[in-house]
């Protein structure tokens, strides 16, 4: 099942003829009230509420028309690992000097970081760079979306956490300053354009993944060349801290990151989740 929200809050499935509006679903959702809960409730509530969206899409709009929003409103917190493509990271070593290096062991010095939730939008959105005098680049990833609560999940358990996937950009400005600073800015993460539940998505380590920037591919690949899969990256980060329905997990950009200022116009695909289109202005 594919996931979206789009226009002002609403919620839809999109199916081969275009999205439907099932926002009414949303009544079944428990109402929280202070304090609010760590976890994003349409995502935790997705299993139930599979069913009721399915019978309320009954009207569709064309997916061209629809301006979309994250389909996560509200993360717990954004992880993303560091270079995990096995050509990205031997470019980033042999530019440090060091060749021939145990690319896990070096991934596993660098740890996962963490961006700002408020850095989150969709693809209707765009992206509005800051600090336009700095160098911006574009790092196109497969998102996971966590489903399940756990903490210390192991490798093999993984993939049953996930709630689905969708194509997540990590916008990065180039600087001295920490890498969670320069990768947070609002509207730095663009989650979209919907979210494929993880039945539909199957092995997500085979999935090809590209970045257009105004029609010119920059970066192309499959992640089957993640060095650690997405079942590592869950029980890796699941060591640390617990994950929760709704956290997102960027799992690394392969190589060919460029710099996009404003005007350009990014593409970004993943197989068996979609395109999407994200305009870039200065903020
Ligand atoms: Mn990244």
């Amino acid at each position: 099942m594919r996931i979206a929200r789009f226009g002002k809050d609403r919620v839809g499935v999109v199916l081969a003829d275009g999205v439907h509006d099932v926002t009414s679903v949303l009544k079944a959702l428990p109402a929280h009230r202070f304090p609010f809960p760590r976890h994003d409730p349409l995502v935790a509530n997705l299993r139930k509420l599979r069913a009721p969206m399915k019978k309320a899409a009954t009207k569709s709009r064309a997916v061209r028309t629809v301006r979309f929003l994250s389909p996560v409103a509200n993360p717990g917190k954004i992880m993303a690992a560091p270079v995990n493509y096995t050509r990205h990271l031997e470019e980033a070593l042999a530019d440090k000097g060091i060749h021939h290096g145990n690319l896990v062991a070096e991934i596993h010095k660098a740890g996962i970081f963490l961006k700002a939730t408020s850095s989150v939008v969709g693809p209707g959105e765009g992206v509005r760079l800051v600090h336009t005098d700095r160098r911006n680049d574009h790092e196109v990833e497969l998102a996971v979306v966590i489903g399940k609560r756990g903490r210390n999940i192991p490798a093999e358990q993984a993939l049953g956490h996930v709630a689905g996937y969708c194509i997540g950009l990590d916008m990065t400005i180039r600087g001295p300053e920490e890498r969670s600073f320069r990768k947070s800015p609002d509207s730095y993460t663009v989650l979209g354009p919907w979210l494929v539940t993880a039945d539909e998505v199957g092995d997500p380590g085979a999935l090809d993944l590209k970045i257009d920037v105004n029609g010119t591919t920059r970066q192309e690949a499959n992640t089957r060349d993640l060095i650690l899969g997405v079942p590592q990256l869950i029980a890796w980060a699941s060591s640390f801290y617990s994950l929760h329905p709704g956290d997102v997990l960027l799992t690394g950009t392969p190589q060919g990151v460029g710099p996009v200022k404003p005007g350009d116009v990014m593409e970004a695909t993943i197989e068996r989740i979609g395109t999407m289109r994200i305009d870039v202005s200065a903020a």
